[in-house]
């Protein structure tokens, strides 16, 4: 036990909600220009936001920016911020990386062209770096990380014959009707609390179990109906949930164990390194599933696939995969995604920027770590390579349950409107912090000098 432990800080709720006052007045006397284009949105737009999530941003209303560049956003009073948030890894290359943005340039104004139902020669540059990368050898594309992960969820049962599917609890892999449910407090699977006009019950269609348990996940596979688990390497939308040693290999050997096929998602866990934790843990998928970061924010998902599956899914010929199939997608592969993303992958994510990234991530875990361990806080941090997130609870969560328990949205909404008011830029509903290729030493120390006063605010 260390020492800080005899002297563990006890929270003030009551001074958290004053707190947590001041920093919204703060919030609101700083951003009239947001304010008003907020009051604004109400007419024409659904809940005056572009997308409804945007209304449930910290804040009475979220921030309009003007200017993203590398790591910084400019919001339209003028106020600059570091970005640790990045489009919550859809602009973990930074905000329009110019080599991105001259590969768009070119494609528009010397070539021309958007979509057209024709491939042009970036698409199989892409493929090619995916390869490289993630090491599986044949790759589509989607528009979104959620749209490649319906479309493999399908072609498994088709090739597969089999109905069910798998994910682990607190997973989210986006709007997947098949993913949205969780263990209950009963043990039981249950639809997520508020999930929108399901097709049918999840519970229907999807096993799920808690993230680290092996011998659930023994027992839901052994029926060997499910075609596929479906899973982050680590978890990323519950807090960082990183597998106990063994869990990944135990995965893998299960689903060999009743023919399964594993789907790696690394939209997120793509942090981890230049192959995301498929290549940083030398892991076996028979499918990875990726988006966001790949064409630098232009939209984009895409799959890879074994050169076993891939003749699977092309021999199947209950399959139409061309027409009415319900492939989709006649945006999917366009020539402006396709540019972006090679241009990301060659010349912004390179090898050497996941490893400056990493280093970065590091110094802002241990610069975290320091700020709690001098003060007695009982909270912690985890990294999963070029991010960290740190939570309100002494010991890390194992799996989804534990870390939604761990939860404390009044201390989110503190840490989040402190940094905001102090021009960091933390990703909402977490408290996240990814690093891209600009950020700076001098970024993270800023966070670090922060985030040791809020705490001090809190406790002392
Ligand atoms: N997979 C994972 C692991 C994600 O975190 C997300 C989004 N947070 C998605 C898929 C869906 O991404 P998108 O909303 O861009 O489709």
């Amino acid at each position: 036990m260390s020492e800080q432990s005899a002297t563990l800080q006890c929270l003030d709720r009551t001074r958290l909600a004053r707190l947590v006052d001041r920093e919204r007045a703060t919030y609101v006397a700083a951003h009239p220009r947001s304010q008003a284009l907020a009051v604004d949105g109400r007419d024409g737009l659904l809940a005056g936001v572009p997308m409804s999530w945007m209304s449930m941003l910290t804040g009475d209303f979220p921030l309009y920016f003007s200017e993203a560049r590398g790591n910084r956003i400019t919001d339209v009073d003028g106020i600059t911020y570091i970005d640790f948030c990045l489009g919550d890894t859809g602009a973990m290359t930074g905000h329009s990386p110019a080599p991105v943005v001259a590969a768009i340039r070119d494609r528009l104004e010397t070539n021309g062209g958007i979509t057209t139902m024709l491939p042009t020669a970036d698409a199989a540059e892409v493929g090619r770096d995916l390869r490289r990368r993630f090491g599986l050898p044949y790759w589509q594309f989607a528009l979104t990380a959620t749209d490649a992960n319906r479309w493999v969820l399908r072609m498994c049962r088709q090739v597969q014959k089999r109905p069910k599917v798998l994910v682990f609890s607190h997973c989210y892999h986006g709007s997947v009707d098949e993913t949205i449910l969780i263990v209950g407090p009963d043990g039981q699977a249950r639809s997520k609390r508020g999930n929108v006009g399901p097709q049918v019950d999840p519970t229907q269609t999807t096993r799920v179990v808690e993230f680290n348990d092996v011998e659930a996940l023994r027992a839901a596979l052994a029926p060997r109906d499910v075609a596929c688990v479906l899973m982050e390497p680590a978890l990323t939308n519950i807090g960082i949930v990183p597998p106990a040693e063994g869990f990944l290999e135990a995965v893998r050997g299960l689903c060999d164990e009743t023919g399964t096929l594993l789907i790696n998602d690394e939209t997120h866990t793509f942090s981890a390194g230049p192959g995301g934790c498929t290549a940083a843990w030398d892991l076996r998928p028979d499918v990875i599933t990726i988006g966001k970061a790949i064409a630098s924010g232009v939209p984009m998902g895409a799959y890879g696939v074994t050169a076993e599956l891939a003749e699977r899914i092309l021999s199947d010929h209950d399959a139409d995969l061309v027409d009415q199939g319900g492939v989709g997608g006649t945006l999917a592969g366009n020539a402006l995604s396709s540019a972006a993303a090679r241009a990301t992958l060659s010349l912004v994510l390179t090898d050497a920027a996941f490893e400056g990234m990493i280093a970065l991530a590091t110094r802002y875990t241990e610069g975290v770590q320091e700020v709690l361990d001098t003060r007695g806080v009982p909270w912690s941090i985890q990294q999963l390579g070029a991010r960290a997130e740190y939570r309100f609870c002494p010991e890390l969560p194992r799996n989804g349950g534990e870390s939604a328990a761990a939860g404390d949205p009044e201390l989110d909404e503190y840490m989040h409107l402190y940094m905001i008011n102090r021009g960091i830029l933390m990703t909402p509903f977490h408290n996240m912090a990814l690093m891209c290729p600009t950020t700076s030493v001098a970024d993270v120390d800023r966070h670090t000098e922060l985030y040791g006063q809020a705490v001090d605010e809190l406790f002392s």
